[in-house]
């Protein structure tokens, strides 16, 4: 019989519900989807034993490290749902600059404090809970990804258990083919990572943020400018604008508005407001309800985040790469920025800079702008409405869409391009030798004959 330093739930036990769920960020579950047992595994070789625990009990393996993924990807039908909450811990290489982290860490909340201490930045998630174990699997679009790249492109090694149950350490020289997976493949990664080796760089000292405000019936104006100005701003500065209902004043009904953000990630205050001036060219800056340029902090953007996105809410999430003329994006993208039924729902444009070549890894496809939006609510009975008005408002974003990335993704609604083909069949390749038998759940797709491809073209 195997045994566990950890804990082993069956649908019987006492906890077992709280053990599939309370570490779940979505409260919309999945009704129809429940793991056969669950293993909160104590280390790297409770793992391994879970993973061999599986084989013998003819079980699949889904897998969570901080609970963040909006479709609840970890919980899956037939399968042994190993949870990796424990596997949070931190180690400093001080020579090497590299940070070793347990899967689990959150990226905000615990990693970049850390971090902080020894004067180093990684760039993590937004969100400071987001585990950066789904995170970096799928790509990583951290603080300032714009010029610092790809988080999972700082990925020096990665510590996996296999399909067979064994610990290998994967990099450029060993298992090579499982560290070309881990940076990109996201929920079908052929094995379970329990230790992220990461480069860091020298932590910035000057943070500064960019804030205007301007009435959402500005989007199409402000938008045709801000595609002129991104691709010539600085790479240390994060640039999104956001559609948002801020919190009523004296009563008044919540109405929603276009935030033009930029964040300069600095060495120096001189630094960083030259960074954010060209934001001041906006030809309707004057209309701005606001236009201020603060001193910040990460632990002021975190709270931003946390307060943006409230745990134990319901939410739906979608996104898109776009591409082509800007009128037409333009026109594409504004029922989604401007017509959500819900008033904690949000919106994101995200600049991506100038396109530039990624290095070999799974993760291959990008566009110079991303969107997302972010479903946020509470009323269950408003779950259909929002279903529909989510799915509507990315039909008219198709004609300008790319891709999708598989962070705010939902197969189970829809599928789009993830990666680019060449890289997908490699991926299937490296699959088919790492795991043969199925032993990892794959991409939670309502299709699975059509992954990797926009369902409008299927
Ligand atoms: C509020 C919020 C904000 C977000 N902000 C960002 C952001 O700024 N940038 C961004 O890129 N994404 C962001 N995301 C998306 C997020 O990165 C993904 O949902 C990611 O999958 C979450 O990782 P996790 O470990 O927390 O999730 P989990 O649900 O635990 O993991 C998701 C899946 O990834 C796989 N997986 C996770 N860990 C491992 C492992 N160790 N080994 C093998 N497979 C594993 C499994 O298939 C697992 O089911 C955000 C999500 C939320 C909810």
């Amino acid at each position: 019989m195997t045994t566990f330093a950890g804990k082993f739930y069956e649908p019987t036990d006492v906890g077992f519900d709280e053990a599939v769920f309370s570490r779940v960020f979505n409260a919309r579950r999945p009704a129809d989807r429940m793991p056969s047992a669950v293993l909160v595994a104590d280390n790297d070789q409770d793992v391994a034993a879970g993973v061999r625990y599986a084989k013998e009990n003819n079980l699949a393996v889904a897998v969570r490290s901080g609970g963040h993924s909006w479709a609840v990807w970890s919980v899956q039908n037939d399968t042994l749902l190993i949870d990796l909450g424990k596997l949070n811990s931190a180690d400093f290489d001080e020579v090497a600059g590299i940070v070793s982290g347990g899967p689990a860490i959150q990226g905000g909340n615990e990693l970049d404090l850390f971090l902080a201490e020894r004067g180093r930045f990684f760039n993590g998630g937004h969100c400071p809970t987001v585990g950066i174990g789904g995170f970096l699997l799928q790509g990583g679009q951290g603080w300032c990804q714009r010029g610092w790249g790809w988080a999972a492109e700082s990925v020096v090694a990665i510590d996996v258990v296999t399909a067979d149950g064994d610990l290998v350490r994967a990099d450029a020289e060993q298992n090579s083919d499982l560290y070309w997976a881990a940076r990109g493949a996201g929920p079908s990664f052929p094995g379970i990572v329990t230790k992220f080796h990461l480069k860091t760089r020298p932590r910035f000292t000057h943070l500064f943020h960019s804030v205007q405000v301007y009435d959402i019936a500005d989007f199409a104006e402000v938008m045709a400018w801000m595609y002129e100005v991104e691709p010539t701003m600085s790479p240390e500065v994060e640039i999104v604008c956001v559609s948002l209902c801020p919190p009523s004043v004296n009563g008044e009904p919540r109405k929603r508005v276009y935030v033009v953000t930029g964040l300069a990630l600095s060495e120096s205050e001189e630094a960083a407001r030259a960074a954010l001036a060209p934001l001041q060219t906006c030809p309707i800056v004057d209309r701005a309800f606001e236009n201020v340029v603060t001193e910040s902090s990460m632990a002021e953007q975190r709270a931003g985040q946390i307060q943006m996105n409230p745990e134990n809410w319901r939410y739906f999430a979608d996104n898109v790469w776009v591409d082509g003329k800007t009128d037409e994006i333009i026109a594409a993208l504004t029922p989604v920025f401007t017509t959500s039924p819900e008033p904690d729902a949000f919106t994101i444009w995200f600049g991506n800079g100038l396109m530039r070549e990624l290095p070999d890894m799974a993760f291959s496809l990008q566009a110079p702008a991303y969107i997302a939006t972010y479903l946020a609510y509470e009323d269950s009975t408003n779950d259909s409405r929002n279903r529909v008005w989510l799915n509507d408002a990315m039909v008219a974003a198709q004609p300008v869409t790319v891709g999708q990335y598989l962070g705010d993704s939902d197969m189970t609604n829809r599928q789009l391009r993830f990666m680019a083909d060449a890289n997908f069949a490699k991926l299937q390749d490296i699959i088919a030798k790492r795991d043969p038998d199925g032993r990892f759940v794959r991409y939670l797709a309502k299709d699975s004959s059509t992954v990797n491809r926009n369902h409008w073209e299927v």
